[in-house]
């Protein structure tokens, strides 16, 4: 389905991250990803992948810093060849009330996670105008859709990406190339260790949390052929959390 095609993946050392890389993987396409600091987990996403005769390279690259994501996004163009699929995946929570929230945490949790899927996509950009196809995927979030309490940083990083998705969209629809966002809900990472709980589980029609592997099933559709004419969409993953 994506032989010969590779996909870029921030923030794939863990996670729905690891999960992407190894389903684009399991289907074909070559991955490059990056990761913030966490190397150990890195080479196992970098083994598992490699298990699947796939190339496989990992970027320590922290996604917020416009320099350093420019730089790798030509580093990627080096060693691969070309991009052809941008997964921008890689987020933090730094969750606290308004009054508790220090500029400083509202700003690392933007930087993190909007402002890096902006650099990445004007790392991109130019190459997917230029051989007019391609594909970008954020992964946003339900709290991005309805507000959270405690994540006003979170939640108004996942709205603005949601934001960005269309505006790229709407710049890149008549070059053939596709934005989408994914936005899940609870779904079981490190990231959300602390919360798998009955009372939360209770909230979800679904009555449990998803599987990383549950997203990575999205963002294989939105990666291939089969959703060429779907741009600027979001669609949840979240057991009809934010229905
Ligand atoms: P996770 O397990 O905490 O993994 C986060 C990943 O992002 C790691 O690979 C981490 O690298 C990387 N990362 C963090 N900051 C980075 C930076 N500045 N530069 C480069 N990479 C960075 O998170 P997850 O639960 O898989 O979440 C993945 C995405 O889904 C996030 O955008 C999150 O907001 C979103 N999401 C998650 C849920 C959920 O329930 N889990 C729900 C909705 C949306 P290291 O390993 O090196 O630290």
């Amino acid at each position: 389905m994506l032989k010969g095609k590779t996909a870029v993946v921030t923030g794939g050392s863990r996670g729905i991250g690891r999960a992407i890389c190894l389903k684009l993987a399991e289907h074909g396409a070559d991955i490059a990803f990056l990761y913030a600091g966490n190397t150990e987990k890195a080479e196992e996403t970098v083994k598992a992948v490699e298990a699947m005769g796939r190339k496989v390279r990992a970027y320590r690259c922290n996604v917020a810093d416009a320099e350093a994501a420019a730089a790798t996004v030509k580093e990627i163009v080096t060693d691969f060849g070309g991009i052809h699929i941008l997964v921008n995946n890689a987020g933090i929570t730094k969750d606290k009330l308004v009054p508790m929230m220090k500029a400083a945490e509202f700003d690392a949790v933007v930087d993190t996670n909007l402002k890096g899927a902006f650099y990445m996509i004007k790392g991109v950009y130019p190459l997917f105008l230029k051989q007019k196809s391609g594909k970008i995927i954020n992964i946003s979030s339900v709290s991005g859709l309805t507000g959270n309490p405690g994540q006003a940083n979170y939640s108004a990083s996942k709205a603005g990406l949601i934001g960005l998705t269309k505006a790229v969209a709407k710049e890149l629809a008549g070059r053939g190339v596709c934005c989408n966002a994914i936005a899940p809900g609870f779904i079981a990472t490190e990231m959300t260790e602390d919360l798998e709980n009955a009372a939360v589980k209770e909230a979800i029609p679904m009555k449990r949390f998803g599987k990383a592997e549950e997203v990575a099933n999205l963002a294989l559709f939105l990666a291939a052929a089969h959703s060429d004419y779907i741009t600027g969409e979001v669609i949840r993953v979240d057991g009809g959390l934010a229905m």
